[in-house]
């Protein structure tokens, strides 16, 4: 993509689109290291970031000093009293594969004019950077790294953590000790299983997890979630012994009593730095603990003073960051599930196999035609891998490993349903739909997206629950779940009376919800939650959006005739007046205007993992808004069309170049008046393949 770039951009190109990715990336990294809520997986962020660096660097005259290319972390939070580190905590700059890392051995070879060099090679533990300083050796201050100068004082939350020493012997007057906190997966797993029993959200990850638990205004939290550390560095110190090498410094820091993990390596040769990185792939999921990659470090002191750092990272350290894994298994079975909508997506039914961290039972196949493409058929040994580092996908099948007679997989006609309704799929469309307006499966989905967190927010009901419920006949259709009461939820399925309870009011909160919630909850065809909020905050109540007429719906800025007709076509039907009737009767509010501040950003994420490029202008957007709309739902926006791009999105005034090299590429097209629907969905229209 760097390639690309140095290629094609235009020096005001270059300005805009290191303006629009400084905002995209800031905006990631507050989420990320603020809020411990990233939206986005970690390699969608890397390549926003070196997309940025690569930017900056061929066009220096554009890159602030605070751009985000240049400056660690985020900025510390005002829950926690501010501490200066006495020496910047830094980053690291990454190495994405095997050849950037011999690339930068050869650059610490060549700066040190061929001196022999010995490298110490550490896991990178997944978890976040502590700075923790000892006074005449009492613990005086834990710091998180925050922006790199100033950190988030978290002293009382550290002095939870079992392995960190409160007092050290025989300590110099002052000393730092940094290394990272994390959570162990055990520990994970099992806060997990707790939150899946109450009905409470899981954690996404240990790293978040870690960083949240950490976090906390009280430190009673941090104490229950049994965090560990891994020491690797000392920071600051006055007096002690001088050491010359990492290797003596990592043995005294043990000696002090802080864990320093057993797994380091010092090595006198790059052949072996890699051997250490190849091996530590293989092991990654066999620790106990998440890392993601390995720190390769300059073993002697004296040389890195003479490698220095840059702005944000020394020169003597890099991360090799692991690459996503491919597994094999067995593709037992696929199956077709129905969508809110009625549209059909063929799945694999996999032999549960753990990738990157999680088993994968079930992965798309997104449409029948991709199926065919792939060529998977049930029986075969397929490669897996997450897409975007968390989505399961079927790369495709081990065709020397498949079985005699295995034969290729058609698409049903019938819905599996009790109504065994039939499959349609119409001329030029991608897509098989049920056509059935009574479907179970649709009307289930229907309940599970009213309540989700883009819509009504309603914790706790999720599949499992949504379809005890209407398998009971407990409730129909949405407005039924406000007639529920707590003696009918309790005795399902993983329901005792306080989770019963709690779903109970988790319903009625949803009462008080925002209006555009509401309006969004209904799934109404093109009607997203950006369009949403734009009707509401015009016309002030789920009813006056109802009562205003086509012409007066799509002259709101943004809303096309294609999106008032399906409002109004959606109103017409007697059903949903029905309803929306039925809704106010069970008391939920459908014009309430303001929330409390953040409210709203939350919206269901569509586009995890997903790159979506947008050429020319969206109707309603402007090119940040456009590419801030994908990002807040989890995808990136990107500048160029690569390989990886999931679709381009082709505006007003698009440019021949980006549509030419999709066309060559294969990628999917998406119009701007199909955005919307892009945007809610998260599926490519028909149209686009
Ligand atoms: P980094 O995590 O890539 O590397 C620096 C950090 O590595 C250090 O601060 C330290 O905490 C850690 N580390 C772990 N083991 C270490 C060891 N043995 N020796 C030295 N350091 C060790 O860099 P970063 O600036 O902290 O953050 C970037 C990371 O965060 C990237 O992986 C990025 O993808 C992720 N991120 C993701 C999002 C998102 O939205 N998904 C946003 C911001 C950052």
């Amino acid at each position: 993509m760097a390639e690309e770039i140095r290629r094609t951009a235009s020096p005001e190109d270059a300005r805009d689109r290191i303006n629009e990715l400084t905002a995209i990336v800031s905006r990631h990294n507050a989420l990320y290291y603020e809020h411990d809520a990233p939206e986005i997986p970690d390699g969608e962020y890397d390549l926003l970031v070196n997309e940025l660096r690569d930017l900056e660097e061929q066009f220096p005259e554009f890159a602030e000093t605070t751009s985000p290319g240049k400056t660690v972390g985020g900025a510390p939070s005002a829950t926690f009293a501010p501490v200066q580190h006495a020496i910047p905590m830094t980053s690291l700059d990454n190495a994405m594969d095997v050849d950037e890392l011999r690339a930068w051995g050869d650059r610490v070879q060549k700066s040190l004019d061929g001196e022999s060099v010995r490298f110490v090679c550490e896991l990178k533990i997944d978890g976040l950077a502590m700075s923790i300083r000892y006074v005449d050796g009492e613990m005086v201050t834990a710091a998180t790294r925050g922006d790199g100068r100033v950190g988030e004082d978290v002293t009382a939350n550290v002095k939870t953590i079992a392995v960190i020493p409160q007092r050290l012997a025989d300590a110099p007057p002052v000393i730092e000790v940094r290394g990272e906190v994390y959570m162990p997966r055990e520990v994970f797993d099992a806060l997990n299983a707790d939150a899946e029993r109450t009905g409470d959200r899981a954690l996404v990850n240990p790293r978040n997890a870690a960083a949240g638990s950490l976090r906390q205004k009280d430190s009673a939290v941090t104490a229950r979630r049994k965090l560990a550390f891994w020491a690797y560095q000392i920071g600051d110190r006055q007096g002690g012994p001088q050491h010359s090498t990492h290797e003596e410094a990592l043995a005294y820091i043990g000696d002090l009593g802080f864990p320093v993990n057993p797994e380091v390596r010092v090595l006198a040769s790059f052949s072996e730095v890699i051997e250490f990185c190849e091996a530590a792939i293989e092991r990654r999921h066999d620790l106990g603990y998440d890392v993601d990659g390995v720190v390769i470090k300059v073993d002697d002191l004296a040389q890195r003073e003479q490698l220095g750092f840059t702005s944000r990272a020394p020169r003597w350290a890099i991360a090799f960051k692991f690459p996503p894994e491919e597994r094999t298994t067995t593709l037992l079975d696929i199956r077709v599930s129905v969508g809110r909508t009625g549209r059909t997506t063929p799945y694999a039914v996999l032999e549960p196999v753990f990738v990157d961290g999680s088993t994968v039972s079930m992965a798309t196949l997104h449409n029948e035609d991709q199926v065919r493409i792939k060529d998977v058929r049930p029986g075969d040994t397929v490669i897996v891998r997450k897409a975007g580092d968390v989505i399961p996908e079927v790369v495709g099948p081990v065709l020397s490993e498949r079985p005699d007679g295995a034969v290729p997989w058609s698409f049903p006609q019938h819905c599996e349903c009790p109504l065994g309704s039939e499959f349609v799929r119409l001329d030029g469309e991608a897509d098989t739909r049920c056509v059935e307006p009574k479907c179970p499966f649709q009307r289930d989905q229907k309940i599970m997206y009213w309540a989700s967190r883009g819509a009504m927010d309603i914790e706790g009901l999720g599949e499992r629950t949504v379809v005890q419920l209407t398998e009971r006949d407990l409730v129909g259709d949405v407005a039924g779940l406000y007639q529920l009461s707590a003696d009918d939820v309790e005795g399902l399925e993983g329901f005792a009376r306080p989770s019963a309870e709690k779903l109970i009011a988790a319903i009625d909160d949803s009462r008080r919800q925002l209006a555009w919630r509401v309006l969004t909850g209904f799934g109404i065809k093109h009607l997203g939650p950006t369009v949403a909020q734009s009707l509401i905050s015009e016309y002030g109540s789920v009813r006056a959006v109802f009562a205003a007429s086509e012409d007066e719906l799509s002259s709101v800025d943004g809303i096309g005739e294609v999106i008032a007709q399906s409002i109004s076509r959606w109103w017409d039907n007697t059903v949903n007046r029905d309803l929306v009737d039925r809704l106010e009767a069970g008391g939920v509010a459908l014009d309430i205007v303001e929330g409390p501040p953040g409210d709203g950003e939350a919206f269901e994420q569509t586009l995890e993992g997903r790159a979506v490029v947008i050429t020319g202008t969206v109707p309603g957007y402007n090119r940040e808004e456009a590419g801030a709309a994908v990002v807040a739902r989890g995808g990136s926006s990107p500048g160029s069309v690569s390989k990886k791009t999931f679709a381009l999105v082709v505006g007003d005034g698009a440019g021949a170049s980006k549509l030419a090299k999709a066309e060559t590429l294969g990628v999917p097209i998406v119009s701007a008046a199909e955005f919307e629907e892009f945007l809610e969905s998260g599926q490519l229209p028909s149209t686009s393949h």
